[in-house]
């Protein structure tokens, strides 16, 4: 995608297509430049019906293709990421505005799902209890779901939509992939690589726009499982929706992230792991650290540390600048809406030390670090979702004060701890209300092999994304009991079995 003002196009029965009868787009921009470089349509129910009986269409046929051959195409796909990593992490940085740094490991993130996706063929297979009654033997089978459906946010445009359709396709469904009207240049990059890597016609989909396509694939009767990646409030919402009329979920929300700082923590190391997980993709990350929860003496001296990080920091544009260590948020709105948090916390009374509206934005999205002393539990800084470069100092007495505001969180995704006490650190582990916790580690996000296991209004359903629990997802299980007779003379086999 190179032209400005070119519309994005869908992918239905392996075409690529303008979606039907829509002649309304939005701006897809570049944060950098703050100018517009594609336009995506807002997507129909027409589009969705499409794209649903394509993936429907090619079901049978993918399912029915032997796990091994599906899991070469993972192969394939393996080898196109890597020829065009550096291309997939610019295009990454252009419409999303990470730093280059960021992009690659982003990249790195959605290709170690397809190393994942990969081994597959060994990880779905069944059980089998031979001689379960006597003669019998019983087994279990994993199948696909059905027309699986992604729906993912505009803060990882590569890694989220990966986190979704390799293990979907590989376990044996059909894909409709409905990525971010903000960011759909790597969905589009991705599913170009999966076509070249030999994926059939109609087994992945690609739709366009927000609401309305949304709420039509969650009613559409032949979509057996959604995954969500978003906000919480849309996170829920497709959860309900969803549920209420059949399908299998998986909805991961928003976050509030907690850092705790114990006064014996090496303080070196956790200012550099806070300033990485506060301000690394601006903050734009489920995982960031958006609260510092500082333990008895080590406030004052965390601060300055941070205040000394931040001002070394190369804080700039990202598109054409590699040397960037932090960008622009996605939007100027956003921008507007992350910096009147610092308007708000100052009048209720907590202390910006680290004014981020300080920088000079020219036309880009750019904000620049920020971070608020004093700040306490009942202020909107600390109840809601900040999602962007700013970070919260919570001051605490003791661990167990450090406990109580994690209780007091609707959210629960992250949590980490920085101390050098083995007791404090299982103490943290075992009772921070959380579901993702780091021992001295800024972001504890999983990779691919482990499950990403958002709690509270961090997500919704039962089976998380990634790991087995995300095989488990996209299958569904048969049990089969069978007994064999013998030609001839049954008498050996149990009655109980044999009585009707
Ligand atoms: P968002 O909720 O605005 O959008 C996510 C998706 O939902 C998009 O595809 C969008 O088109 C669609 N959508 C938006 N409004 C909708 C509506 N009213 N009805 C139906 N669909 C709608 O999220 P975002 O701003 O794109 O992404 C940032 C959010 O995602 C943050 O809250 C972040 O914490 C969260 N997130 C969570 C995780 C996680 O694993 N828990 C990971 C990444 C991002």
């Amino acid at each position: 995608m190179t032209s400005q003002n070119k519309t994005v196009k869908m992918f239905v029965e392996g075409q690529w297509k303008n979606s039907r009868g829509c002649e309304e787009t939005t701006a897809v921009m570049n944060p950098s430049t703050g100018k517009e470089i594609a336009r995506c349509p807002i997507g129909t129910v027409e589009d969705v019906n499409e794209a649903v009986a394509s993936a429907s269409a090619a079901l049978e046929g993918w399912a029915e293709t032997p796990i091994v051959e599906r899991a070469r195409v993972m192969f394939a796909y393996r080898e196109l990421i890597e020829e065009n990593f550096d291309d997939l992490a610019r295009l990454l940085t252009r419409e999303h505005g990470k730093t280059h740094a960021e992009a690659k490991a982003e990249v790195q993130r959605g290709l170690e799902m397809v190393e994942f996706a990969c081994g597959i063929p060994a990880m779905i297979a069944g059980q089998t209890f031979p001689q379960i009654a006597r003669g019998v033997d019983g087994e279990t089978n994993r199948h696909p779901v059905g027309v699986c459906v992604g729906i993912t946010p505009y803060n990882f445009p590569n890694m989220v939509p990966m986190w979704m359709f390799p293990i979907a396709i590989t376990c044996g469904n059909t894909f409709v992939l409905k990525p971010s009207e903000k960011v759909p240049l790597s969905a589009i990059r991705l599913i170009e690589l999966l076509v070249d890597a030999g994926v059939p016609k109609g087994v992945v989909n690609l739709v366009h726009g927000g609401k309305t396509v949304v709420d039509a694939l969650l009613r559409h009767q032949d979509v057996a499982a959604i995954s969500f990646v978003g906000s919480t409030t849309i996170a829920k919402y497709v959860y309900e929706v969803g549920c209420a009329h059949g399908k299998r979920v998986q909805s991961a929300g928003g976050a509030k992230n907690h850092l705790i700082i114990m006064p014996d923590a090496d303080l070196d190391q956790s200012v550099k792991a806070l300033a990485a997980s506060a301000f690394g993709c601006a903050g734009q990350r489920c995982m960031a650290g958006s609260v510092a929860v500082a333990v008895g003496s080590v406030g004052d001296s965390l601060i300055d540390g941070l205040m000394s990080h931040a001002a070394s920091m190369k804080v700039g544009l990202t598109d054409g600048n590699d040397a960037t260590e932090m960008g622009p948020v996605i939007s100027g709105e956003h921008r507007d809406r992350v910096a009147g948090y610092l308007d708000s916390a100052a009048s209720s009374g907590a202390s910006v030390v680290l004014d981020g509206r300080n920088v000079d934005a020219g036309d880009s999205f750019l904000l620049g670090p920020s971070v608020v002393d004093q700040v306490t539990i009942d202020m909107p800084l600390w109840k809601e979702e900040v999602f962007g470069p700013l970070l919260s100092v919570v001051r605490a007495d003791s661990l167990e004060q450090a406990i109580e505001v994690g209780k007091a969180c609707p959210f629960g995704n992250g949590a980490s701890v920085f101390t050098q006490s083995g007791y404090v650190a299982r103490e943290f582990k075992r009772h921070f209300n959380a579901g993702m916790i780091g021992v001295n580690v800024g972001v504890p996000a999983p990779m691919a092999w482990l499950p990403f296991t958002g709690w509270n209004q961090s997500f919704f359903g039962d089976l998380h994304i990634q790991g087995t629990e995300g095989v488990q997802f996209y299958t569904r299980q048969k049990m089969t009991l069978t007994r064999w007779f013998a030609s001839k003379d049954e008498s050996h086999v149990d009655p109980v079995w044999n009585s009707d």
